[in-house]
């Protein structure tokens, strides 16, 4: 195959934060998928990576190690915003870079107390022992309350509890405070990662705004291929990155059963882009 026509998916999660399935089996997917490169990109940990990249290496499916890394905005105009910034292609023994993902899952933790005190003020008790046993080896994220809040009745579906629940009565901002994007920009460097914007559409801001605020504090590339963008908003991003001399990234933000609808490669991600950056 040419590589005009090869696709690749770069940005994906496993169990290792709110994925429903192992590393191995994103990676057995994506080679059924017919994908020649794969990132793994769960939140805020690189657990998963060693043993996606094993499997990758069996069966000769190109990987690329990253993470989604959850920041906030303290000041300026986009204050108290969250963003996530992919990681890919970073040093995984970088000291700074691990001790700060325990900064953030840290902070993570403070929140989860906070939010089983906000279901509690509503009248539903949780048990932070029982969500801990629905995230199992993964970083505790907004879907595994939702499953527990499934298996006691409280919604019939992922979609029917987020609605309910993350945005309505319980503060849906549990994204880590600790880090602003710019210090996670440097972190990213400094272990010889590339930092992209991910998903750009969905902070609700002024997304060209957004993008020239992270170029000036040295973010690489944009995500500029992603299941909810419209042709235009590709487009969008193509041209801004193309100005602001960004590289681009893509994926499906492949997750499981918590968004069945989103299945690996299903968004057309070129084998050119991590030809520029990568190879
Ligand atoms: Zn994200
Ligand atoms: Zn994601």
């Amino acid at each position: 195959m040419n590589n005009f026509n090869k696709r690749i998916d770069l940005h994906t999660h496993s169990k290792y934060s709110d994925g429903s399935f192992t590393p191995k089996e994103v990676v057995r997917m994506a080679k059924e998928a017919g994908l020649s490169a794969i990132a793994l990109t769960d939140h805020d940990t690189h657990a998963g990576i060693k043993e996606a990249k094993e499997e990758a290496e069996k069966l000769g499916i190109h990987f690329i190690p990253g993470v989604e890394l959850s920041t906030k905005f303290k000041e300026g105009s986009f204050a108290k915003t969250d963003i996530h910034i992919l990681c890919l292609n970073f040093d995984l023994q970088n000291e700074k870079f691990n001790k700060n993902l325990e900064k953030i899952r840290e902070d993570r933790h403070n929140i989860n107390l906070k939010i089983i005190e906000a279901f509690k003020a509503e009248g539903i008790e949780l048990k932070y022992e029982e969500i801990l046993e629905k995230a199992g080896v993964g970083v505790v994220m907004k879907v595994h309350f939702v499953e527990v809040l499934i298996d006691k009745g409280y919604a019939s579906s992922h979609e029917e509890a987020f609605k309910r629940f993350f945005s309505g009565p319980i503060p849906t901002n549990i994204v880590s405070r600790v880090l602003e994007p710019r210090e996670c920009i440097e972190i990213i460097k400094n272990s010889g990662g590339l930092s992209f914007l991910a998903h750009p559409f969905r902070y609700k801001m002024d997304t060209g705004a957004l993008i020239d605020e992270l170029t000036s504090l040295g973010i690489d590339g944009v995500e500029v291929i992603y299941p909810t963008h419209s042709e235009e908003d590709t487009e969008f991003l193509m041209q801004k990155a193309k100005e602001n001399n960004l590289m681009m990234t893509g994926g499906s933000d492949f997750h499981g059963a918590s968004r069945e609808r989103i299945t690996l490669g299903c968004v057309n991600v070129p084998y050119s882009f991590i030809e520029d950056y990568f190879l």
